[in-house]
């Protein structure tokens, strides 16, 4: 083989394998091989739909969100119950532990992935037990049990045994300033955070189908192989915590930006972060203001309350997620 020849070829090997990648497996003792559908490994809704169990506006016609999938167990005891263990996707390290069934994700775990591409969380919810040696902070590698596999929710409609399942979710953490901003919301007078930063409301998940189902991953790649959705400008001299979190996410001139432009994915992640500089025409006058919508994201946007029913101002979700992402500048 000619010396140009070998280089071509190392090349090749080079461009092919991620240079990056994380180990991940699993998130449940069920065996991987055995699955041929998807069927196989998802739990759907009383609908009996396979998509009901999938990442998207995939309940009721479209109309509501599920931030997550849906792993059904592989084996079940005599009572029906499932005898799956959750395990942990990647290693890192437990964030939170929700030991009381007291809202939609009943026993919850949050881990910290800080050694991935980027440092995403994933959460582990519906448990009905945890494992009573877990500890917050403490290191936990893949594949190590957290807890069993089950139907705890305290949401509006209960799950039943024969819906027993994982949901699974992966993504980022809008802001560290969250119990705050949650706090100050009128709305919120009656209901008090229960879960802190962990509150589904500052977790912005992603397709969790990106990251699964492969012994290695670049969480980094998946998370920006998100289109845009729509784009934002922000006006803001301080560095938004977001930013500080995942500087990984953002580019240009971080030190003298005088605001944002950002772009968010459909389901409301801000995935994309370009720093403004004082005289870009795209800083607003305003605090922030609504760029570009990708018409054809439009109706999964509106759906999703990212745009209102017009198709063309801010949506509830959009104005809740930049009202949170300003509440922490630094
Ligand atoms: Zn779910």
């Amino acid at each position: 083989m000619s010396l140009r020849s070998s280089l071509a070829l190392l090349f090749l090997c080079l461009t092919a394998l991620p240079l990056v990648a994380t180990d991940i497996v699993w998130p449940t003792t069920m065996e991987r091989s055995d699955f041929r559908t998807p069927q196989d490994y998802l739990q759907p809704t009383i609908s009996g739909k396979t998509e009901s169990a999938l990442f998207g506006m995939v309940r009721e016609d479209g109309k509501r969100f599920h931030e997550g999938i849906d792993i059904r167990p592989a084996k079940s005891n005599a009572d029906g119950e499932p005898l799956d263990l959750v395990l942990a996707a990647m290693d890192g390290q437990v964030a939170y532990l929700n030991t009381n069934v007291n809202g939609p994700y009943g026993r919850y775990v949050v881990l910290h992935h800080a050694a991935a591409e980027i440092p995403v969380y994933t959460l582990y919810a519906h448990l009905a037990k945890i494992a009573p040696s877990l500890k917050p902070a403490q290191p936990v590698r893949r594949g190590t049990a957290i807890g069993l596999m089950g139907h705890t929710s305290a949401g509006a409609s209960p799950i039943t045994k024969e819906r027993s399942h994982l949901h699974f979710e992966v993504g980022l953490i809008l802001s560290t300033g969250f119990n705050r901003w949650y706090a100050a919301q009128p709305e919120n007078k009656q209901s008090p955070n229960l879960h802190g930063l962990y509150n589904g409301q500052n977790l912005i998940g992603m397709d969790p189908m990106l990251i699964l189902g492969q012994p290695k991953v670049d969480v980094l790649a998946a998370l920006r192989s998100q289109p845009t959705a729509l784009t934002v400008g922000l006006r803001t001299n301080q560095l938004p915590d977001f930013v500080h979190r995942y500087p990984v996410l953002a580019r240009g001139e971080i030190s003298r930006a005088a605001g944002w432009y950002v772009e968010f994915s459909w389901q409301g992640m801000p995935i994309r972060w370009t720093a403004l500089e004082a005289t870009s025409p795209q800083l607003p006058a305003g605090r922030w203001r609504l760029l570009e919508i990708d018409q054809a994201q439009r109706k999964r946007l509106i759906q999703r309350k990212m745009l209102g029913t017009d198709g063309r101002t801010p949506g509830e979700l959009l104005t809740q997620n930049l009202e949170v992402l300003l509440s922490t500048t630094r």
